[in-house]
């Protein structure tokens, strides 16, 4: 009696289990999207739901890059480690110089802003002080590894599980028989450690449909109509550039060396989605890696270096936002920005994007440094100021675009260095997905 009960309750929810995920996330995404313009800034009272799927993430994110990048240098020879390393930041840097320059194109195009006439006033001005640049190589190396993974940042951590994973292969190669055991008893602790944290991330995706569906609800209950007045040349001119760095740049690069563009697109939806909703990189860091690993046949020594390092330095999404934005913003006080100016743009968007976590809403803070790298500084008061708050206004419609964006680009250099580096398993490209 009792396991008949037992058998009907489980049976209850097969609708929701046995279905499709991608299928139920796209529900949610559209349902959600539906229910939030027509109930508007009321709809908030759901936002929990749509905080638990992101603390979800946020969750397994650190252990999951940990203990994956732990077994993937482990894995792989330093001197390959080098290469890989060299493929994928010059390839990071390549396509968010593009990026940019898309944004900066379509800007050109659409001249988001033109006759707003907020006057230029005086928007002209200082130009603030950058972080140096030796300060944030420095900051790379961790003054407290266990700090580091416990306040979630990246670039640190990757630093020493990538030092760790290398010294457990040394150990691992002992001729001492006592080292060598050791060593191999840490090995399989953290590929153990790294399986378990993909069985978890299997079980937060289950609850993904119902936490998009409250996340998308309460961004369209606020913010939706707007993206469609006023400010919809700037969305419509953010979101042409995403899609052509999508089909161009990507498309181009993955057919360059023999990679499927749509395959990749079929194969790397999940991570696109939930980028698209979550709006963080680094909270859709363990569904970017099961994608890479499950769906394309990516080997764990690579994926485990690239994605996390693209998480958090690799945004062509927001790098395109920024080059639409820095013009826009520029139209808006009546100073279109000159030649040089564009050039100034491009060179500080591609840096501006190394070492700023992947989280929602980073995009605006470092369009700050955009826009002051021209001579437009947001102050109190100034007419830049009100055009930037107008931009902050519809700020989240376009980070789940951006965002989505980043997460591709990291996909796809994770996946043409591996081709490069013969480590991707092209078996799993031929199945349909
Ligand atoms: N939300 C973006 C990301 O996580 C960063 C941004 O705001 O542009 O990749």
């Amino acid at each position: 009696m009792a396991s008949d009960e037992k058998v009907k309750r489980r049976g209850a929810l097969d609708w929701y289990f046995k279905s499709n995920l991608l299928i139920r996330i796209l529900i949610g995404l559209v349902g959600g999207a539906i229910v939030g313009l027509i109930v508007g800034p009321k709809i908030s009272v759901i936002k929990p739901f749509g905080d638990l799927f992101i603390r979800l993430l946020k969750m397994i994110v650190m252990p999951v890059v940990f203990f994956t990048l732990v077994v993937g240098s482990a894995s792989i020879s330093p001197a390959r480690l080098g290469r890989v390393g060299i493929k994928i930041i010059v390839y990071y840097l390549l396509t968010s110089a593009l990026a940019v320059a898309i944004g900066l194109l379509m800007g050109n195009l659409f001249h988001p802003g033109l006759g707003l006439n907020l006057s230029a006033g005086k928007a002209a001005g200082r130009v603030l002080k950058q972080p140096s640049v030796v300060d944030t190589l420095l900051n790379i190396v961790p003054k407290n590894p266990f700090g580091s993974l416990a306040s979630g940042a990246v670039l640190p951590t990757i630093f020493f599980a990538i030092i760790f994973g290398i010294g457990v292969s040394y150990i691992m190669e002992s001729k001492n028989e006592r080292m060598k055991n050791a060593g191999t008893v840490v090995f399989n602790f953290f590929d153990g450690a790294a399986e378990v944290m993909y069985k978890v991330v299997g079980w937060v995706l289950q609850y993904a449909p119902i936490g998009v569906f409250a996340l998308i609800a309460v961004v369209f209950g606020a913010q939706g109509a707007k993206a469609f007045g006023p400010l919809g040349i700037v969305t419509l001119a953010v979101y042409l550039g995403l899609a052509i760095h999508l089909v161009v740049v990507y498309g181009g690069l993955l057919s360059a060396y023999g990679l499927n563009f749509f395959k990749f697109l079929g194969r790397g939806k999940e991570a696109m989605l939930t980028a698209f909703v979550t709006r963080s990189s680094s909270g859709t860091l363990p569904v970017t890696m099961t994608c890479a690993e499950e769906n394309m046949g990516v080997s764990r020594s690579i994926f485990s270096f690239t994605l996390p390092l693209g998480a958090t330095i690799n945004m062509d999404g927001t790098a395109i936002y920024q080059g639409v934005c820095a013009l826009f913003v520029a139209f808006a006080i009546g100073m279109p920005l000159n030649f040089a100016q564009q050039m100034t743009v491009i060179l500080t968007a591609v840096l501006a994007s190394i070492g700023t976590a992947g989280v929602p809403g980073a995009g605006a803070i470092m369009l700050l440094m955009v826009l002051n790298s021209v001579g437009l500084p947001v102050e109190a008061g100034t007419p830049v100021a009100m055009a930037y708050a107008m931009i902050l206004g519809i700020d989240a419609i376009l980070d789940m675009g951006r965002t989505s964006l980043n997460v591709t680009g990291d996909m796809a250099g994770t996946a043409i260095v591996a081709k490069t580096e013969n480590e991707i398993d092209l078996g799993k490209w031929e199945k349909a997905k």
